[in-house]
């Protein structure tokens, strides 16, 4: 896992479960850079928030 941005390997990820998905938030030490994965692949903020916005 690298930063799509500066190729950096520092970063965090914080994992979480929204709806029952599982996220990762990974935060680039480096840049600052900050982007949401699922199982599926990267995702969008407008994506996490269709997520978190759905109410079960
Ligand atoms: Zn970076």
């Amino acid at each position: 896992m690298k930063c799509p941005n500066c190729e950096t390997r520092e970063m965090v990820v914080i994992q979480m479960v929204v709806s029952g998905e599982l996220l990762g938030l990974h935060s680039c030490s480096f840049c600052d850079l900050r982007w949401w994965e699922t199982r599926e692949g990267i995702l969008s903020l407008a994506g996490v928030l269709d997520l978190a916005s759905v109410e079960r």
